[in-house]
């Protein structure tokens, strides 16, 4: 479960990392910036500032399929209402990031700090030259020209999350109009919400007229180990149903040992064999509300363990994120 850090222990962490890689030192001016707003004042930790250059060198085009932008808060203020309030992890930052460890495209997830306003995702795709797609944050209250605009405008699909800490599940009525809606646009679902559901709610997911992505290997327990219910009916899940898709991501919230998230590679590795067409790779930088704060670095370095040979690597790094999130090659 994410460790709940106030205020003074988050901003002590962030000055601690200060003295690391030059080219992300930017981040530490504006998260004091920020910290000056109350109305912004972090309370979480960012992300490691210094992400090591990983050993393996990932395949070009590869795709980090989860990661988030955060501000500027001048320009793009989180939603009033907001389940927690991250330190800035702008644009420039993200970039840094994906340079150093070998990463070419992203597909940016609008988090919950920011509601249904997606113009911090629009914008970096915008700017991106094809390199990045999003998956957005929408609500009834759309119209079908607003979603059309999203879908213009790069985003695959909308997430929905069903994490108490984040708000709980998402009205299910609701949820089915809006996946109606969003079917004629291309766009998939993509779930945040822990494998134990799956018992309720897998008949409906099967029903779904749309491909549906499980984030973060479904946040099992690495300590309960893979024969855990919860994983048996994601493992199963996507072994029958073409429409399912995991994120291999998350170690660090699987993990209970924490780095280098060892724990979390078995489960990682059955994923990917058993559907090697339907698993997507990503960073989740900068990483909001986990247990243990990763390097980027190391979560590169997992990508060998999770997919031992270059053919799977391949599917899993740059294919299969390339077919899912329409990328233009
Ligand atoms: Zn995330």
């Amino acid at each position: 479960m994410a460790r709940l850090i106030d205020r003074r222990d988050a901003l002590a962490r962030l000055s601690h990392f200060t003295g690391g890689l030059s080219a992300l030192a930017f981040t530490n001016q504006t998260i004091r910036a920020q910290a000056q707003s109350p109305e912004f004042a972090p309370t979480i930790p960012g992300p490691d500032p210094a992400p090591r250059a990983p050993t393996f060198r990932a395949s070009p085009l590869t795709c980090d399929t989860h990661c988030h932008i955060f501000g500027p808060v001048a320009q793009y203020p989180y939603a009033a209402t907001r389940p927690y309030t991250p330190p800035e992890a702008p644009l420039p930052a993200f970039k840094a990031l994906h340079a150093r460890i070998g990463v070419e495209r992203a597909v940016i997830v609008n988090a919950t700090t920011y509601g249904r306003d997606n113009r911090v995702i629009l914008d970096a795709i915008a700017q991106s030259n094809g390199r990045y797609r999003g998956i957005g944050n929408v609500d009834e209250r759309m119209t079908d020209r607003e979603l059309e605009a999203l879908a213009a405008g790069g985003l695959d699909g909308c997430r929905f999350t069903f994490i108490s800490r984040l708000g709980g599940r998402p009205d299910m009525d609701a949820f089915d109009r809006l996946v109606l809606r969003i079917a004629p646009l291309g766009w998939h679902v993509d779930l945040y919400l822990e494998a134990a559901l799956l018992d309720e709610l897998v008949p409906r997911l099967e029903a779904l007229p749309v491909p549906y992505v499980i984030d973060h290997m479904g946040l099992v327990d690495a300590s309960a180990g893979l024969e855990q219910p919860g994983f048996k009916k994601l493992l199963a899940l996507l072994a029958r149903d073409e429409k399912c898709w995991v994120k291999i991501t998350g170690p660090e919230r699987v993990s209970r040992t924490g780095p280098p998230f060892h724990d979390a590679v078995p489960f990682a590795r059955k994923l990917v064999a058993t559907a090697p067409r339907r698993v997507l790779w990503g960073t989740d930088w900068p990483h909001p509300n986990v247990p243990f704060m990763p390097n980027d670095g190391d979560l590169m370095d997992l990508v060998p363990m999770y997919a031992p040979d270059e053919h799977t690597r391949r599917l899993l790094l740059v294919e299969n994120p390339a077919r899912l999130f329409r990328f233009r090659s």
